[in-house]
């Protein structure tokens, strides 16, 4: 008897995204073709205003120019999950509600070498671990060691670095670093950059809907 339903091979990749940058929308485009993915989701992160002091914008904001960035690109969605929720949230929590929504797909959690290097201090880090497939992305400026990590965790991990072809995905969940992607720019950069010239002129850094979006909304004056 056929399955009417195929294992699919999801992506999430959660984050402020404040706002998305041409870093991001590269790393969905680079892992959709080094893991096959089927789907590629962002989920932006809900930050209580009253809690942060770091103030970041609106989830409104944040989900409206991933929604413009990502338009265009049918594999490539977002969504509401955390935002829908209204509080922060533990990554344990929403991976397993992901497991919980796909039990039968293959979920990839994406997260960037800075996040990576500072996994331990996330709630259940190992059991985060654990719970999913795992991709961690090279970025200029932050190497990637497992040092740090238990070697339960060590044991998990599949150096594909160097690897610029689709790989092939061991059967048991696993935790792959990649080097297939480097682009140098962060979202602290773009808005210190707009704060001080009063404009955004990293054309090259930010896709163009974006800009314009941040131009109309006035955002990170
Ligand atoms: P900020 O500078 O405000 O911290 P950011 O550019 O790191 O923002 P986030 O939304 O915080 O963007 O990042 C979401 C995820 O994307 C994190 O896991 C982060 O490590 C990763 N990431 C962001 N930019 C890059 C990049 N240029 N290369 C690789 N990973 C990145």
């Amino acid at each position: 008897m056929t399955s009417l339903h195929s294992t699919q091979r999801i992506a999430f990749f959660g984050g402020t995204f404040d706002p998305v940058h041409c870093g991001h929308l590269t790393i969905a485009q680079t892992l959709i073709k080094l893991f096959g993915l089927d789907e590629f989701v962002f989920i932006p992160a809900f930050h209580a205003p009253h809690k942060s002091h770091l103030k970041p914008t609106s989830g409104y904001h944040r989900f409206a120019m991933l929604s413009l960035a990502t338009a265009d690109k049918p594999q490539i969605s977002v969504s509401t999950l955390e935002l829908d929720h209204a509080e922060s949230r533990y990554s344990f929590d929403t991976l397993t509600e992901l497991k919980n929504i796909y039990p039968n797909d293959r979920i990839f959690f994406v997260m960037g070498a800075d996040s990576w290097m500072d996994i331990r201090t996330w709630h259940r880090w190992e059991e985060v671990l654990m719970l999913t497939d795992h991709i961690v992305v090279s970025r200029p400026g932050y190497e990637i060691s497992c040092d740090h990590v238990t070697q339960r965790v060590q044991e998990r991990v599949v150096d594909i670095r160097g690897e610029t072809k689709r790989v092939p995905t061991q059967s048991n969940p696993r935790i792959y670093f990649t080097d297939a992607v480097h682009f140098d720019v962060s979202a602290t950069e773009i808005r210190d950059d707009i704060r001080q010239d009063d404009v955004l002129n990293r054309t090259d850094d930010v896709p163009d809907v974006v800009a314009k979006y941040v131009e109309k909304y006035e955002l990170y004056r």
